[in-house]
């Protein structure tokens, strides 16, 4: 279907390399590596000038499509390193599958799987000296496309930019893994079914931050979504999936069009099966949720997602009042696939799933 896309590699020269962060400090997202992955696409070429260059800005027209209309999509996954140097990706077809998703439904052209990888792996290695090792901490990867072509109204561009820039970055539980506090957003919401909440579309981000914002003015991390018509049915916590596990099965929320289905999610899902939990995909409503935290059948609740992997829930906060669960404490499910998940991820455990990806 592609031609061989061939990737040209340009290195920085020795002097213009960025010194490398302090490892114990490298919280997310702040400092990028010397190269970057980029190729263009345009109606006429196809995908071409496929490259590892030095890490650079872009000179861009302002009147870009991506600026008026937000036509962009990304990704976010992790390379991983143990102390051999042995460098691993999770699961990273996922990704671009996920990725080729978000471009069909917004238009965009969509690339070969494969060769990104290539390139990715040819990228990371060169890389090598920024992946952190200690454990908890990565190499964040961004892919990332955009619309190019210069132009006014609304429409399919002829020119797209793709291209991945790498972050290293932290454990993401530096005090510990503690539960966190969870405000539910009763008003506001963060995607409905037809719309484009089940991609990884730039908008749907720049869309959220108002309704974080007011949960961080009230004390909490992170926003719980419920359902567009409704607002009864639980989402999504952040940009992370959510789970509940009651005395009885482990549940998240089925993929009903307006949730991400996060790569995450589907590996929490397949590890809590193979550790014999009853786990399942249906709706879950607040309710539920609430009478469970009442009760005490709601026994543990969690985030999943590529940043912090997994991340207890203490508190939900809903219609003014506060609900504890499992006593602010971190559950031993939660605990159990947080630890397995890295250790599979670092090469450290065995890997049953085939879920990791030797880079080098
Ligand atoms: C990326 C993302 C997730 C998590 O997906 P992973 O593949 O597990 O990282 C969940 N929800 C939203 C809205 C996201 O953007």
């Amino acid at each position: 279907m592609w031609d061989k896309i061939e990737v040209a590699v340009e290195k920085c020269a020795k002097n213009e390399m960025k010194q490398k962060p302090d490892p114990a400090h490298l919280g997310f997202g702040k400092y990028f590596t010397d190269h970057m992955f980029r190729m263009t696409w345009s109606r006429e070429e196809g995908w071409h000038d496929a490259k590892i260059c030095p890490y650079q800005n872009f000179s861009m027209d302002p009147a870009a499509l991506v600026f008026h209309y937000a036509q962009a999509i990304f990704e976010g996954m992790k390379a991983f390193k143990n102390e051999d140097g042995q460098l691993y990706f999770f699961r990273p077809e996922k990704n671009f599958e996920r990725m080729n998703d978000s471009a069909q439904r917004m238009c965009m052209p969509r690339f070969p799987v494969d060769q990104v990888i290539r390139a990715l792996k040819a990228l990371v290695y060169l890389e090598r000296d920024w992946v952190p090792t200690e454990y908890g901490s990565a190499l964040y990867m961004r892919p990332t496309m955009i619309a190019a072509q210069p132009a006014l109204g609304v429409q399919p561009a002829d020119l797209y930019y793709f291209y991945v820039i790498l972050t290293p970055v932290g454990a993401y539980y530096k005090e510990g893994f503690n539960p966190t506090k969870i405000y539910v957003s009763d008003e506001y919401t963060r995607a409905a079914k037809g719309g484009v909440g089940n991609v990884k579309a730039a908008g749907n981000y720049a869309a959220s931050i108002y309704m974080s914002e007011i949960a961080k003015k009230e004390g909490y991390s992170q926003v719980l979504w419920l359902d567009a018509k409704e607002h009864r049915y639980v989402e999504e916590v952040g940009t992370s999936n959510i789970f509940f596990k009651f005395k009885n099965e482990l549940v998240t929320p089925e993929l009903s069009g307006s949730i991400l289905p996060g790569i995450t999610r589907d590996s929490t899902l397949k590890l809590a099966d193979s550790f014999g939990v009853k786990a399942v995909e249906r709706p879950v409503s607040i309710d539920e949720v609430i009478a469970g935290a009442e009760s005490g059948d709601l026994e543990e609740a969690f985030a999943t997602g590529t940043a912090a992997v997994i991340s207890p829930i203490g508190e939900l906060f809903f219609k003014g009042k506060s609900y504890i669960v499992n006593e602010n404490k971190v559950g031993a499910l939660s605990e159990r696939l947080y630890t397995e998940l890295q250790e599979i991820q670092h090469g450290e455990r065995e890997d049953p799933f085939k879920w990791v990806m030797k880079v080098n």
